[in-house]
């Protein structure tokens, strides 16, 4: 799935917020990065602008991530990652080896895309998931892990 957003410009002028050099270069950073961390947008940020201090980036995101144009995410064991794919209740698949992260579009499609069996009187809108296993990278270098029995041997080169 890939929606055309508008502009970052457009974004910010949507959700009421004032246009900032700052918060373009967040908006593009993350854009352009997805499901980075805070030191990794900082860094992209001072390439496009200059000085700017980790802090100020972080501010950037919390009122992004406010307005709801950056979802955030912290997968168990991560630091908090950030997106600019919002709104579309899709998860993500984190590799165990890595950490890399890849986006999982929801088989249901909305929230929540899960039926509990009981809500214990809670009105549920949201299921977070996130599916843990090993990149194709990590495959491709985890020669020692032993093949299934059964399973086919490789053809010899
Ligand atoms: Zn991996
Ligand atoms: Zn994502
Ligand atoms: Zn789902």
């Amino acid at each position: 799935m890939n929606i055309e957003r508008p502009a970052p410009e457009a974004r910010l002028r949507a959700a009421s917020l004032r246009v900032t050099a700052p918060r373009l270069a967040v908006l593009a950073a993350v854009e352009s990065d997805p499901h980075a961390d805070v030191e990794t947008i900082a860094a992209a940020v001072r390439g496009r602008i200059g000085s700017v201090s980790t802090q100020a980036v972080y501010d950037v995101l919390r009122v992004l991530t406010g307005a709801n144009l950056i979802r955030r995410i912290e997968p168990a064991g991560s630091p908090a990652l950030f997106e600019t794919r919002v709104g579309d209740n899709h998860h993500h698949v984190v590799c165990r080896s890595c950490g890399i992260v890849g986006d999982i579009d929801c088989a249901i499609g909305t929230a929540p895309c899960l039926e509990s069996a009981a809500s214990n009187g809670f009105a549920i809108d949201e299921a977070e998931i996130t599916y843990w296993g090993l990149c194709p990278d990590c495959q491709h270098s985890a020669t020692s892990v032993p093949r299934p029995a059964g399973a086919t041997a490789p053809a010899p080169h």
